[in-house]
């Protein structure tokens, strides 16, 4: 394990006195504070060299500096050691019989990810593990939501390997996105455009195994100028630019998994070939749809007919590649179904399993980090409190089972585990394997 120091955090009960020695006495530069809200804590950072010291200035009397002050008095606090793979790091640091008090990363500043050692394996001394966002993202900008990232990634669960694609951009009406949930709150996660729209990615996942399975496919390409226009469709990222990326090819698909057959999730199903005429986009897959959701999408009322274009699923029955099920199923070694309802009656995900670690997609079920909430619930969702019973199963089981859940929706991250600290919610974001 290489690793770098990068700061040492002191812990200050008079901060005045403590910048009259470190900043004027000593003649140390000193960096903007940063306000870390939930550590209850100022932290004011002063360069010496490559490294840093950190002062730790508790904002309210339960933040934990200031309970760490009040039992020990200030003095140095914590050191802060850089490594490449923080995964690994703690990995290799478990194997030794170390005493950790984060067994999983956690989301630091600037996106990077940090985990504490117990300072009893560590000689009396707390260590933070970090590990930076460029390290993280292989030096690829960081993404935000301002700049939407659609690498392809890899992921390893057991034997299977999983990679995410795109299709690209949709901007969807950000109320409609959130429901209930108030514009003053929502839209600090998912800022709207001028047009009050949210952007959101199309992740189609690929899953590795016994056979290759592709789950969903994003809008593909047959809609108009004027769809486009409406839903702010940006495909220079799309399925078959990721895919070729990944190495594959239109071919190497032996199954397609619809979660349901909304047109931003089944338009890649299909494509318009030279004549005008309507095919699978994948010439060897059986498609495999639910057959209440081909009944819904096949019948659609007032309310669902936006959401449902025919030429989406249909010509796959002209085909015969369409295979419909009934029941949750597994439909590969390490892959099932789970009928959630809820955004639509027969809304499914799929559950994988490999060797003891879980990971699952989840589709319009929590389609964004930002639905990580239970109340957090699209409007578009026809059977809203079915949803909200699904997804409270569906996070007890993912946090229970340190679930990598993959956020089709989501602009930024790909894939993440979901936790829950001081009562909140959260998403830490997961290394993915080099593309
Ligand atoms: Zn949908
Ligand atoms: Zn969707």
């Amino acid at each position: 394990m290489k690793a770098t120091l990068d700061h040492v955090g002191i812990a200050v009960t008079d901060l005045a006195a403590a910048l009259a020695f470190y900043r004027d006495a000593l003649g140390l530069d000193i960096e903007a504070p940063e306000a870390v809200a939930s550590q209850r804590v100022r932290a004011h950072f002063l360069p010496v060299g490559e490294a840093k010291l950190e002062l730790l200035e508790a904002t309210a009397p339960d933040s934990p500096i200031a309970k760490y002050t009040d039992k020990r008095g200030p003095g140095l606090h914590h050191i802060t050691l850089r490594v490449e793979d923080i995964h690994a790091a703690l990995a290799q640091l478990k194997a030794r019989g170390a005493r950790l008090i984060d067994e999983t990363p956690r989301p630091g500043a600037e996106h990077s990810l940090v985990a504490f050692v117990h300072p009893a394996s560590a000689h009396g001394v707390l260590v933070e593990l970090k590990q930076s966002a460029v390290d993280r993202q292989q030096a690829s900008p960081q993404p935000s939501v301002s700049s939407p990232d659609t690498v392809v990634r890899r992921y390893v669960v057991g034997d299977l390997e999983l990679i995410s694609l795109s299709d690209g951009l949709v901007h969807f009406d950000g109320g409609a996105m959130f429901g209930a949930v108030p514009k003053v709150m929502w839209e600090k996660k998912a800022p709207a455009d001028a047009r009050n729209r949210i952007t959101m990615a199309m992740r189609p996942l690929v899953v590795r195994g016994a056979r290759t399975m592709l789950i969903d496919a994003g809008l593909g390409g047959k809609e108009s100028a004027k769809f486009h226009d409406i839903y702010g469709v940006d495909r220079t990222r799309s399925l078959d630019v990721t895919m070729a990326e990944a190495g594959l090819a239109p071919g190497d698909i032996d199954i397609v998994l619809a979660s349901h057959l909304h047109f931003d999730h089944a338009g890649g199903f299909t494509y318009r070939d030279a004549d005008g005429r309507i095919r699978p986009t994948f010439p060897r897959a059986q498609y495999i749809v639910r057959r209440g959701e081909w009944e819904d999408a096949t019948h659609p009322h007032e309310r669902n007919r936006a959401s449902y274009l025919a030429d989406h699923y249909v010509p796959l029955a002209d085909a015969g590649v369409l295979q419909l099920v009934d029941d949750d199923a597994t439909i590969m070694p390490g892959v099932k179904i789970r009928r959630t309802g809820g955004h639509c009656r027969h809304h499914q995900i799929a559950l994988i399993e490999s060797k003891g670690r879980s990971a699952a997609f989840v589709a319009d079920l929590i389609p964004t980090t930002a639905h990580a909430a239970d109340a957090w619930i699209m409007g578009f969702d026809l059977y809203p409190m079915d949803t909200l019973a699904a997804k409270k199963q569906f996070m007890k089981e993912a946090i229970d089972k340190e679930t990598l859940v993959f956020f089709e929706h989501d602009p930024v991250i790909a894939a993440g585990y979901i936790q829950e600290r001081d009562g909140k919610r959260i998403v830490v974001p997961a290394l993915s394997e080099s593309p």
